[in-house]
């Protein structure tokens, strides 16, 4: 996890935003918002803070959240969740994350991701001692090839971790791949650890929890967080939710890796899940239509744009423009455009970089001035 000079290596997310503060750029590169979400979010987490939720909570999360958790799983899904043994609240899903590979992979075991992946999952799979296995998703559909699927796996597998809305590319899994995931699964008995950080994020296509499929429930650690939902991404609620035997096991790590966290906004959160329908299916269609913004003006500055099902981010390629290092196109972005965007190779490894080359992640989840201001500025490139 050190770069070559020993020192820390930034992730790309923090070093493409330090180059906008320091340009001046609008930054389309680290995937957060620049708007509060539910207001009525906000106040809760003010009100739990005036009412004094300000220490330590229970281990393993608020009751209340727990329990709206629980409601939320079976109101969106028809899943039943026992708030008390099968729920698991975490310092965003990157300690969720991390305390379920820390806790179930031994060194020399092998995890399934698809590729490109988050790049959290290459770094924690690696903490954990794990061997990171990867299943490409290839342009323009960004679906796997189901016998490379098939051929990844082995007697070594412990996790396949499945990214659904994915980022980068925005797609939703369909049912299918999900239920050959989980068959895969099931014949080398492996854990399915899904996260659904972008679950209320999409755009017309159903996003499927990979628990809600037959058998998938004794298997199955599903992953999400309040972030992406309601636009919090700072106060870092996660959440698990999973068999009791697996929650125990994860518990187990999460008691060292930071105990407890996010008093007050853990009751906020617990709010914002119980919010009508109407406020999650707003929250998507405002997005979408951000995404809708943006896309055009990338179409028209010259890029392709692949279009995503979900999610904060859309995929541009920079061939048409002439460019094939996206990399090199971003670092000079700033001083092009006076935008920042994140190259998709950040999330592949350079073994397989060469398919994913030309392309840049650009953030829709900005204010919609800012999104026709990255576009205007976007124009002058073509
Ligand atoms: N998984 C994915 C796919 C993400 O995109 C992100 C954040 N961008 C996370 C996990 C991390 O979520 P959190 O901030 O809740 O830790
Ligand atoms: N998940 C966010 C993204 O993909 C970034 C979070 C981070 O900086 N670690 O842009």
């Amino acid at each position: 996890l050190l770069g070559p000079d020993g020192i820390p290596a930034p992730t790309v997310f923090a070093e493409m935003s330090a180059l906008a503060a320091a340009t001046g750029a609008i930054n389309l590169g680290q995937g957060f918002p620049d708007q509060d979400g539910p207001v009525e979010v906000l106040d809760a987490a003010v009100e739990a803070i005036r009412r004094g939720v300000n220490q330590y909570p229970p281990g393993r999360g608020a009751p209340e959240l727990r329990e709206a958790i629980a409601w939320h799983q079976a109101h969106w899904y028809g899943l039943s969740v026992d708030p008390d043994r099968e729920v698991l609240v975490t310092a965003g899903a990157t300690e969720a994350l991390a305390a379920t590979l820390l806790a179930f992979v031994e060194p020399g075991d092998e995890v399934i991701t698809f590729e490109p992946f988050y790049d959290a999952y290459g770094a924690l799979i690696r903490l954990a001692g794990g061997t990171h296995v990867t299943v490409p998703l290839t342009a323009p559909d960004f679906l796997p090839d189901e016998d490379t699927l098939r051929a990844a796996f082995s007697d070594r597998t412990r996790i396949v971790l499945v990214n659904t809305p994915h980022n980068p590319t925005g797609r939703v899994l369909p049912r299918e791949v999900l239920a050959t995931v989980l068959e895969l699964a099931e014949r080398h008995d492996a854990f399915v650890v899904t996260d659904e950080v972008y679950e209320h994020l999409t755009f017309g296509t159903m996003h499927v929890p990979v628990a809600t499929l037959p058998g998938a429930a004794d298997r199955t650690i599903t992953i999400s967080s309040a972030g992406k939902t309601f636009s919090t991404t700072g106060w870092k609620i996660g959440w698990l939710t999973a068999a009791p035997a697996l929650v125990e096991a994860v518990v187990s790590v999460k008691q060292y890796l930071t105990f407890v966290n996010g008093a007050p906004f853990q009751p906020a959160v617990a709010t914002g899940l119980r919010l009508p329908d109407e406020v999650f299916h707003g929250i998507a269609r405002e997005l979408s239509e951000k995404h809708d913004l943006l896309a055009a003006g990338l179409r028209s500055a010259g890029f392709d744009v692949m279009r995503p099902d979900g999610g904060y981010f859309v995929l541009a390629d920079t061939a048409p423009l002439g460019y094939d290092d996206a990399r090199a196109f971003c670092l000079r972005l700033p001083e092009l455009a006076g935008v920042v965007g994140v190259p998709v190779s950040a999330f592949v490894r350079p073994e397989r970089a060469a398919g994913y080359r030309s392309l840049v992640r650009f953030a829709f989840c900005k204010r919609r001035d800012v999104l026709s201001a990255a576009a205007a500025r976007l124009a002058a490139l073509s």
